[in-house]
């Protein structure tokens, strides 16, 4: 299995060709890659990334079949079962990179400054769960001068939201924790522009992954 700061290299060059519009043809669905495949996989990566239809992970790193361990949920939260989910691929499959893969405009940060500025009775217990994930790490914001600036609240709470799950994934599993003081585990904060469809990594994602 490559190390973090290998796997880092190669996300970020992928980005790279996304952002040019030019493909890598390792990417593409070959019948020898599907055969290869079928036994086994050996992911370079863990992605935990939104929803949104408008961040296909590994359109956007350029990747192909085999290469990613994607977990996607609205506003990349970390819960239970997304922690498990890393748990799984770095015990199993010995993958040594973690990327959180939030994204400009999201929708459940929208959401939730929507319902912390108005609260409504009318939100589905559901959709409150993802809310309220959310809810810790952007609150505090809205006490500071930010809340008379729309624009600049909302990307200041989509990376505090990023911050929270990386903070999440380092600390909330000891499985986790002990692979990242001993076996070179790493996790990484990162965003995706809607605009310009570039990937900046942040939390980690210059300096941690150079180990
Ligand atoms: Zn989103």
């Amino acid at each position: 299995m490559i190390s973090a700061a290998e796997a880092l290299a190669r996300l970020k060059e992928g980005n790279r060709r996304f952002v040019a519009g030019t493909r890598s043809d390792d990417t593409l669905a070959t019948r020898t890659r599907l055969s290869q495949l079928a036994e086994n996989q050996e992911p370079f990566a863990v992605i935990l990334g939104c929803s949104d239809s408008r961040v296909p992970v590994e359109l956007v790193f350029d990747q192909g079949l085999g290469d990613l361990f994607v977990i996607r949920v609205a506003g990349n939260i970390v819960a239970p079962s997304q922690i498990g989910s890393v748990e799984f691929a770095t015990e199993r499959f010995g993958t040594r990179l973690v990327v959180v893969l939030g994204h400009s405009r999201c929708g459940a940060i929208l959401a939730t400054l929507e319902q912390l500025q108005r609260p409504t009775e009318t939100q589905s217990r559901n959709l409150r769960s993802i809310v309220d994930r959310v809810r810790p790490s952007v609150e505090a914001l809205l006490a500071t001068d930010l809340r008379r600036e729309p624009d600049a609240l909302v990307r200041t709470a989509i990376r505090a939201n990023i911050r929270a799950s990386v903070d999440h994934l380092r600390h909330g599993s000891a499985i986790l924790e002990q692979q990242i003081a001993h076996d070179g585990l790493v996790v990484v904060g990162a965003e995706y522009s809607l605009k310009s469809g570039v990937v900046e990594f942040i939390d980690g994602g210059t300096d941690a992954a150079q180990r």
